[in-house]
């Protein structure tokens, strides 16, 4: 499964800001391996996530080490009409995939979109289990044939 160019060159301008304004410390490889994997998306659904979304990324720095922490200054007006946060740490861009449980190139990303998306708060292990089988229910929606 390959995505074509263009689609990944318009997830790259949507997301452009997000670089641009320092709040992603991440490598070139690292945006471009975000951008393909949100390219794996309809574009209706991407038009969606990046509405309701703001995305945290921590990548590798510089120095070649992973950043562990970054302080991003969530503005309110960044975070205006944005239905959660999804915190993304350099291991996912680390991963070599596949294979990953659903099998689909970008599932540690389309996964955490998922959460996102259902904004559930698990109170107990047995809740957390079930919004885990419901994030892909949702993710497995996302890929289906229209
Ligand atoms: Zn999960």
């Amino acid at each position: 499964m390959m995505n074509d160019k263009d689609k990944v060159d318009r997830v790259k301008k949507i997301f452009e800001h997000y670089r641009t304004s320092g709040d992603w410390d991440i490598t070139e490889e690292e945006y471009d391996k975000f951008c393909d994997w949100v390219a794996y998306l309809k574009d209706e659904h991407i038009v969606e996530i990046n509405e309701e979304i703001y995305f945290v990324v921590l990548g590798t720095a510089e120095d070649g080490l992973p950043t562990f922490a970054n302080t991003v200054l969530l503005e309110t007006e960044k975070l205006k009409n944005k239905k959660a946060i999804v915190f993304l740490s350099p291991l996912v861009f680390r991963w070599d995939l596949p294979p990953m449980p659903s099998g689909h190139p970008a599932y540690p990303l389309v996964h955490e979109i998922a959460h996102g998306i259902l904004r559930r708060e698990p109170k107990n292990r047995e809740e957390r289990d079930f919004f885990e089988l419901e994030a892909d229910e949702l993710v497995k929606r996302w890929f289906e044939d229209p």
